[in-house]
């Protein structure tokens, strides 16, 4: 969108689209929904019939207000394609503490993300169901790691008791206005100056594994 020359604003409104994506059954809905409404269900939660939930939230006098897709199930057929995650500004990667092929899946996608969205997409990994500690087969030094060499943050989190739940959208959030600022031209992570109106976005090569936008 075209804003008055030398005209720095922020908008104040922030719209951003997130999705979920992980393997079948290691909590997807039940994170969204603890979420937004607060709630746990022991069964399987199963789809949503919405495509979306939204929240909306305040980040030091920002509004931002969140589409958060969640999948019909289709990641059980191995059917979840481009049209669901694209425009996406954010995603939330989950697996299942107790479950290591879920893992494992998690890496897939992160995978598929940055080469279908680059580097733009902000990427929050869970390690959901911290609760059934006993059963807990992924290590989380292991999982840090590894989220901390793909530039995704990673959270432990529980759906069940709502441990780490909002600090995941809560730094999503931060970290995907960050994003928008900085493409229009505000203070941002990058270095990003402007030339007759051709915004000019400088940035280091790009490194295969490890990205700038959530590190
Ligand atoms: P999805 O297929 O990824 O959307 O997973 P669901 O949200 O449907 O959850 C699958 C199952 O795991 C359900 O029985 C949930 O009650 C359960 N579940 C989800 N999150 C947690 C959690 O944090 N702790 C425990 N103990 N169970 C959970
Ligand atoms: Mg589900």
């Amino acid at each position: 969108m075209a804003s008055p020359a030398g005209a720095t604003a922020r908008p104040n409104v922030y719209s951003f689209k997130v999705v979920l994506l992980g393997e079948g059954a290691v909590g997807k809905t039940s994170v969204v929904l603890s979420y937004v409404e607060g709630k746990f269900n022991e069964k399987h939660t199963t789809t949503l019939q919405a495509s979306f939930l939204t929240k909306k939230l305040s980040l030091g006098g920002r509004r931002v207000s969140l589409a958060i897709w969640d999948t019909a199930g289709q990641e059980r057929f191995h059917a979840l394609g481009p049209i669901y995650y694209r425009d996406s500004n954010g995603a939330c990667l989950v697996y299942d503490v107790t479950d290591e092929d879920s893992f494992q899946k998690v890496k897939n996608w992160v995978k598929e993300l940055r080469k279908m969205l680059g580097s733009e997409i902000c990427l929050v990994i869970c390690g959901n169901k911290v609760d059934l500690a006993k059963e807990r087969v992924v290590d989380l030094s292991t999982a840090l790691a590894y989220a901390d060499s793909v530039g995704a943050k990673h959270f432990e989190t529980s759906a069940k008791t709502g441990v780490g739940i909002e600090e995941v959208f809560l730094f999503l959030s931060q970290q995907m206005v960050r994003v928008k600022d900085s493409k229009e031209g505000a203070v941002g992570t990058g270095s990003l100056r402007r030339r007759q109106n051709v915004v000019v976005v400088e940035q280091p090569e790009p490194e295969p594994a490890k990205r700038a936008c959530c590190g």
